[in-house]
């Protein structure tokens, strides 16, 4: 009679290089989550007195130069 199609379940391939989560806003890339290079944890990012991200964990600052 008829025959039965198998469905293959479509496999969602993991990101490449997706550590970072860019967003594109008026040119400019803004840096939204940022991993600790000592810890892996989120960074937190500052814009006062100067810009930086700073771990929250570790207590690793990484100043960002203008
Ligand atoms: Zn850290």
């Amino acid at each position: 009679m008829s025959q039965e199609k198998e469905k293959k379940p479509a496999k969602k391939k993991p990101g490449l290089g997706t550590l970072y989560d860019y967003s594109y806003e008026k040119k400019s890339i803004k840096l939204k989550n940022r991993k600790c290079p000592r810890c892996g944890n989120i960074m937190a990012h500052h814009m006062n007195p100067s810009q930086r991200w700073t771990c929250g964990s570790c207590s690793y600052t990484d100043y960002v130069k203008a």
